[in-house]
């Protein structure tokens, strides 16, 4: 069962033996320019679901997309996905089904040996995925008797195989789902004090909601990225031609009236370095927040702001961290990234949840990544579910 009152099995407590089982996993990794998967995390988290259902003699059928093809098309294919799972589970034999529709694909997947896996090719090749089509979700329910979800970065999509085919077979959390939903959970319905939430990224727009939310249960909100450049607009600082939403400043003003009145201190930048993003050999300039000038760009924290942050994150016992709190694509502009990481990864008496796409990217040193209680698989799905305690496909698997 998944703790904390969400009532779902988990393959753990049930008996799944000698099965035909579909797995929904997450592993849309993003391809380099060789084809070769820039980070392997996504599949590495699920050899535990795996190998508990090979452990019992299930055959397994594995679910997921790359990418956003329009239709079937090569670049596309899970091929190199494929290999690397190949990789990492010498023992068995990954075969890559091109298209479970056909009466060759059929017979693939009818005639799965014991030590096989199969991969579905990319389920985006197919345009019924998208639009949680229920004939098309009748028709990969009957490949298997056992659906399972180990996608926690897609539950937030509605998507066919996310929440159509659980309506047509008994369907289970895997180990990783699980450990997604309690960790998270737990930290936001009984977070040890001081909760400290360190949100950066581009824009305040996709995270109001995320904002109102946690102003409810967090001590501490500490802002950078370009999200902090609206707040600080919003407090009528010079942002010169900074990255900022200017539609949303009314927005900002009205949450940060509203954490006063709850008692959560939001704490933007004192400092800031400004500069060229495109420029790579010259460093920024730090200035303080009221130095700066009309045609600056702001770029990251300052040296200042860091401390500040670093002195909160030191003392913390829960943290949440979603966003670089700069322009880290240029490797000038992310040290204040960097030291957001090292002063989690740092304290150990916290439990620190860190997730978003673009925020794993922006990770350099990996070997800090076991120091941090929780790496979320899921951005988008990761604040959502904080958002709303829920996610879609965490519903779908309550029927
Ligand atoms: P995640 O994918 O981890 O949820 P977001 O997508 O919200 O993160 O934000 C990441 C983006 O925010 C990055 O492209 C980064 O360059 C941008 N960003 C951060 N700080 C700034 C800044 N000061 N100015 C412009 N862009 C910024
Ligand atoms: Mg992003």
């Amino acid at each position: 069962m998944i703790k904390n009152g969400f009532n779902i099995k988990t393959i753990d407590d049930s008996e799944i033996i000698g099965k035909k089982v579909i797995l929904r996993v997450d592993y849309n990794i993003s391809l380099g320019k060789n084809r070769t998967l820039a980070d392997d995390a996504r599949i590495r988290q699920t050899l535990p679901t795996i190998n508990y259902l090979l452990k019992n003699h299930n055959k397994i059928i594995i679910i997921t997309y790359l990418d956003r093809p329009k239709t079937r098309d090569s670049r596309y294919s899970l091929k190199p996905v494929a290999k690397h799972l190949q990789s990492l589970l010498p023992n068995n034999k990954i075969i890559l089904a091109n298209d479970f529709l056909t009466k060759i694909g059929k017979q693939v997947i009818s005639s799965q040996e014991d030590n096989e896996i199969i991969m579905l090719e990319n389920i985006r090749f197919y345009k019924q995925e998208k639009k949680n089509d229920p004939n098309f979700a009748k028709k990969i329910a009957e490949l298997a008797n056992i659906y399972i979800n180990d996608a926690f970065g897609q539950c937030h999509r509605a998507e066919t195989t996310i929440v159509g085919v659980p309506e047509y077979l008994p369907s289970y959390a895997g180990l990783l789902l699980k450990k997604e939903v309690e960790t998270i959970s737990q930290a936001i319905k009984k977070p040890k004090k001081p909760f400290v939430v360190i949100l950066g990224g581009a824009k305040i727009s996709t995270k109001i909601l995320l904002i109102d939310r946690l102003m409810a249960v967090a001590d501490y909100l500490l802002i950078g990225g370009g999200l902090a450049n609206t707040f600080l607009a919003a407090e009528d600082y010079e942002i010169g031609r900074s990255f900022c939403e200017y539609e949303e400043i009314q927005k900002a003003r009205r949450l940060l009236f509203m954490a006063a009145k709850k008692h959560t201190a939001i704490i933007l930048p004192s400092d800031v370095v400004i500069g060229n993003p495109k420029n790579i050999t010259d460093g920024g300039i730090v200035k303080k927040i009221n130095e700066v000038l009309t045609n600056a760009q702001i770029l990251d924290i300052g040296p200042e702001t860091q401390a500040k942050f670093g002195s909160i994150i030191t003392k913390a016992k829960t943290i949440i961290w979603n966003g670089p709190v700069g322009y880290f694509e240029n490797p000038e502009y992310r040290r204040g990234t960097d030291f957001i990481y090292y002063a989690i990864a740092q304290n150990q008496q916290a439990t620190s949840i860190v997730g978003g796409g673009d925020t794993l990217a922006a990770i350099s040193k990996k070997e800090y990544l076991d120091k941090i209680t929780h790496i979320s698989t899921g951005g988008g799905a990761m604040l959502e579910f904080i958002e709303k305690g829920t996610l879609p496909g965490i519903e779908a698997l309550k029927r």
